[in-house]
């Protein structure tokens, strides 16, 4: 159809199906971020729920650092720290931690959902949280559900936190009846406002939304059956797809909502499983479209035709390089993620460059080595890293805070891209 909106490629091509690309796959020294860092933005978006880390004073230190010092707030995180007599084995650890739910919910008892949340130190300990939150949940009789998921690091990065905990809430969400009619439900934790835009945007369409995943309050998780249908808006929620087809709802593919194209193919998708009007699509989708497009223009002149590298860190790598590459002309010279989620990205790779060096995993000093070898105009890296490259004489930008900043929808997309061109400005300002 002429005229319409949605410009990447068909969604199913038959027999001429896109080589899926050479990765080039890395083990070795990491420089990330644990799974605890999650909890910075879930505990603001589930706002019934309490996270107690089970964890040292390294876990609290990270939080406190990463969450800003609280002391004014009722916080909804904290740590239960394993002290060295627990290590030694001279305390019982699960009385221990038993005592301490009890002292927090007597404290608390607005918590209606309390995460035990695993680290390294209680995993080396082999302190067996799944088995203290059945018991902690049985005792509470229903006062306050009990739930646990690991935010450990070792072998893990900082987004696969928010998988582990959504992926431990999808038992939660209660089965829609037999005879409900088909719903959508969006899966990845949004700031509100940008979860707002996206509702009104269904809502326009026509589109029937049974809630989101996280959902604002534990006690409001949508239904879920074989009639749901799902869009993931981050490419990091591996788990949490599993187990939401494992209860019979179904992943609809589309590029994740970053930039005007990203966010559209995303809306079509929806748009096109639930039979909505092409016209009426378009109708809806345009003036936000057409906003995103003018935003993303401002940035194209200083971001078009620099080479950007992505060292392997949020996990949101490919779709970011994919709507720097197609929409603003920047060009990806090495793209490493964490892990590479073949299934949730492959439409995103496909649009990646030809050429694109595509890593997975990390070996620190040989990527270092890459970078310096490449001289990206711009390299996207954890906190760790960016000092030192900066002091080589590269640009940085920091990755955690594409995670902390609303970047989806067409209405974030020119500050998504002025996450990227704020740097080179700085360092443009710099020479002069
Ligand atoms: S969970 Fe592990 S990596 Fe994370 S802060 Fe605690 S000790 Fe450090």
């Amino acid at each position: 159809m002429t005229g319409d909106i949605g410009l990447a490629p068909p969604r199913s091509a038959p027999g001429c199906a896109t080589p899926a690309p050479e990765v080039l796959r890395e083990r070795g020294q990491r420089e990330v971020f644990c799974g605890l860092t999650g909890i910075i933005w879930l505990h603001r978006k589930i706002q019934d729920a309490f996270f107690l880390v089970v964890g040292s004073r390294t876990c609290a230190h990270l939080l406190q650092s990463a969450a800003g010092v609280m002391i004014f707030a009722e916080p909804r995180f904290a740590t239960a720290i394993i002290e060295e007599r627990d290590l030694a084995g001279m305390a019982d650890c699960q009385d221990e931690l038993d005592r301490i739910v009890r002292q927090l919910l007597d404290r608390r008892p607005d918590i209606r959902t309390l995460f035990l949340v695993g680290s390294c130190p209680s995993e080396v300990i082999k302190l067996d949280l799944g088995k203290a939150a059945q018991r902690l949940d049985v005792a509470l009789g229903g006062r306050t559900r009990v739930l646990n998921y690991s935010g450990s690091g070792i072998e893990t990065t900082f987004t696969e936190g928010e998988d582990a905990c959504l992926a431990t809430l999808v038992p939660e969400m209660p089965a829609a009846a037999a005879d409900a009619a088909p719903s959508l439900v969006i899966v990845g934790a949004l700031p509100d406002i940008v979860e707002d835009q996206f509702l009104r945007l269904f809502a326009e369409l026509g589109i029937p939304v049974a809630g989101c995943l996280p959902a604002r309050t534990v006690a409001n998780l949508p239904a879920i059956g074989p009639q749901t249908r799902f869009l993931l808006a981050q490419p990091f929620l591996g788990d949490t797809c599993r187990a939401l087809e494992d209860r019979g709802a179904k992943r609809l593919d589309a590029l994740f909502p970053f930039g005007a194209e990203g966010t559209t193919d995303w809306l079509l998708a929806a748009a096109l499983s639930f039979g909505i009007d092409r016209m009426h699509f378009n109708a809806v989708v345009a003036p936000g479209r057409e906003r995103a497009k003018r935003a993303i223009a401002h940035r194209h002149e200083r971001l078009a035709g620099k080479r950007i590298t992505f060292l392997p860190d949020s996990q949101l790598e490919v779709p970011l390089a994919r709507f720097l590459s197609n929409e603003l002309d920047m060009i990806p010279v090495e793209v490493g993620t964490p892990y590479l989620h073949r299934d949730l990205t492959a439409r995103e790779l496909a649009l990646l460059p030809a050429g694109t060096r595509i890593s997975e995993g990390q070996h620190l000093d040989r990527q270092l080595d890459r970078v310096r070898a490449d001289r990206p105009d711009l390299t996207v890296c954890g906190l760790g890293l960016a000092n030192p490259l900066e002091a080589e004489g590269l640009s940085t930008k920091w990755a955690i805070e594409l995670v902390f900043s609303p970047i989806h929808g067409f209405e974030q997309a020119g500050d998504l891209a002025d996450l990227f061109a704020r740097p080179l400005r700085r360092r443009d300002l710099l020479k002069v």
